[in-house]
């Protein structure tokens, strides 16, 4: 992207005192300075929004599920645009920004093709039959603001802010300063496709004054990023009694069951764990194998962790891109190498591949992973899985849910033994015979954690909804009148005694 659209971009922020350096991470050269808001400049931004929300929820539904269809169009149209955004921000392979530019681009048609009958009043049954009719409405809750991280900017902000801007709100988003442009860019495409600029609004900056000031002044936060920041939003939210979905980290196990393909089991696994050098919460992470295939499944999965290309590249030929930065570069060599000086076994990978770029990482097998290591209970968030053996599948499937996260898991191996352990699993999501695309590219299927990986569902239906406030109505109707006296309760008691035995 050039220096001047670049520009045209980040006009969209006020002049702020303040700037931080974005850097492209694989080669670690800086792209451009990015303006950090104050605290009052994000508290204007959502006080414009709240200006500009009425007229957005005056337009019908049908008119705003258009624009998502139309923003869809010109996604698809600069495909190749978000591509290179997407890849010039977190440095992930050209093969993985367009996994996430599909999903985007996905989110888009969905949620423009169900928000009609999402967002239609809806009948519910009586609970007085004949005497009264109910129904509900949705109408928005006004300023949602939306807080993304750095690693999924398309994909994640199409899956939080267009089902909020369908149902009527308008959106404040504070997008991570790693990611900004891409974010930007995604608005640019919604407001050529119709949307009113002022109902869609972009924050940067500090997370803990940025995000502070969203979750203090909106009527409603969707969060996604780590556990830990997702608890201190869940705490001001609570505060303000205001709704928040908080979609959070990962320690994602799968197991391999012994009617697996050993060689099937092993490119899934590998698969799942290295999607954008596994920084994706739904990343596998562990995986439990019968220990009398282990040996056989190590080395196929060296074999084919070892032929992974991985490098820098703006076409399809590299299957691995870089970390996002330098931070990302400590956080995973300090779990690799915790691990191994507590005992694990490097199977592949187990090093920075600093001549190929600055934040490169080899994509990393580990065994014997000790259980006081860090890596054994907490999120690496970064290219390495760790496999373990076990005789008794109850022990596998024990291991699996002894975690404080359950976020994502897998289950390889016949698909009707399979689904009788998804049933076992605490989490958010389960695929089987896949590490996580499988639920992950439906837009359908609600997408969240149980325990410390969060609280709420995006997607799906629920995924609109839960950015509305529901308006019940109950109407009184026809001659006979709800009794107000006791008398006319008594009077009309055996009557109300075999109405609600009509309720069925
Ligand atoms: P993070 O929590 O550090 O930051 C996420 C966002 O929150 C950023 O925009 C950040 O600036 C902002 N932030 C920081 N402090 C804040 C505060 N006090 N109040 C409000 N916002 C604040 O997370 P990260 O390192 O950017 O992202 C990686 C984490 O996100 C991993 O744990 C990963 O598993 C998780 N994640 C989860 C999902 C999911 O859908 N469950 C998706 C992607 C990433």
């Amino acid at each position: 992207m050039s220096e001047t659209n670049i520009q045209g971009l980040i006009a969209h922020f006020p002049i702020a005192d303040q700037t931080v350096p974005i850097s492209n991470p694989v080669n670690g050269k800086k792209i451009y300075d990015l303006p950090q808001l104050s605290e009052q400049q994000v508290i204007d931004a959502i006080d414009k929004a709240r200006l500009a929300q009425p007229s957005w929820e005056k337009v019908s539904v049908t008119e705003r599920a258009k624009v998502l269809r139309q923003t869809q169009k010109l996604m698809i149209a600069d495909e190749a645009k978000l591509l290179d955004l997407l890849q010039l921000e977190t440095g992930k392979s050209r093969a993985h920004a367009f996994e996430e530019t599909v999903g985007a681009i996905a989110a888009a048609g969905y949620n423009s093709k169900v928000a009609v009958k999402a967002l239609a009043r809806q009948k519910t049954k009586s609970g007085i039959p004949v005497l009264t009719k109910t129904f509900v409405d949705h109408f928005p809750v006004g300023v949602v603001g939306v807080i993304t991280p750095w690693n999924y900017p398309l994909a994640l902000t199409m899956l939080d802010v267009l089902p909020a801007l369908v149902a009527g709100n308008a959106v404040v988003q504070k997008a991570d300063n790693q990611s900004a442009l891409t974010v930007l860019f995604a608005r640019h495409l919604a407001i050529e496709a119709g949307l009113p600029a002022e109902v869609w609004t972009v924050v940067v900056g500090d997370g803990e004054i940025v995000g502070n000031a969203v979750t203090d002044h909106v009527d409603y936060v969707a969060f996604t990023g780590s556990t830990a920041t997702g608890r201190k939003v869940a705490q001001r939210a609570a505060a303000r009694l205001i709704g928040c979905s908080l979609e959070l980290g990962g320690k994602n196990p799968m197991i391999v069951l012994e009617s697996a393909n050993v060689k099937r089991a092993a490119e899934i696994a590998m698969a799942g764990a290295f999607g954008s050098a596994g920084q994706l919460c739904v990343s596998i992470e562990r995986v439990y194998v019968p220990n009398r295939m282990k040996e056989e499944f190590l080395s196929e999965i060296a074999k084919r962790t070892n032929s992974l290309n991985v490098g820098k590249s703006n076409d399809f030929s590299m299957d691995i891109g870089s970390l996002t930065g330098y931070s990302q570069l400590q956080r995973v060599t300090g779990f690799i190498d915790d691990a191994v000086i507590t005992g694990a076994t490097v199977i592949a990978g187990g090093e920075a591949l600093s001549e190929t770029g600055p934040y490169f990482y080899s994509p990393t097998v580990l065994t014997n992973v000790n259980a006081n290591a860090r890596m054994y209970r907490q999120e690496v968030f970064g290219p390495v899985i760790a496999v373990e053996g076990y005789d008794d599948l109850d022990d596998a499937i024990a291991w699996a849910n002894d975690s404080d996260f359950g976020l994502n898991a897998s289950v390889v191996g016949d698909e009707r033994d399979a689904l009788k352990v998804a049933e076992k699993l605490n989490a958010g999501g389960v695929n089987i015979n896949e590490g996580y695309r499988a639920s992950f590219a439906s837009n359908e299927t609600p997408m969240g954690g149980t325990k410390s990986s969060g609280q709420g569902r995006r997607n799906g239906i629920g995924g609109i909804l839960r950015y509305t406030e529901a308006r019940a109505i109950g109407i009184s109707r026809g001659a006979i009148k709800i009794p107000t006296r006791a008398k006319q309760y008594n009077q009309m008691a055996p009557l109300m005694r075999i109405l609600v035995k009509l309720i069925k």
